[in-house]
């Protein structure tokens, strides 16, 4: 995978890193945004443990 050659998916810079299933560039808010939008390193164990919350009631 040619990462330079892709963009930043939040402000669109060329990318420097494959973080939380998107290109980001280097820059902390960019990369924390991703983080944010994937739901966190977590993410996928949040939104199962919300699925099985909403099955009880
Ligand atoms: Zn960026």
């Amino acid at each position: 995978m040619d990462i330079e050659k892709e963009k930043c998916q939040i402000c669109g810079r060329p990318a420097k890193n494959f973080q939380f299933a998107v290109f980001v560039c280097d820059r902390d808010e960019c990369v924390e945004q991703a983080m944010r939008e994937r739901g966190g390193p977590a993410g996928h164990i949040k939104a199962k443990r919300e699925a099985e919350e909403r099955q009880k009631k």
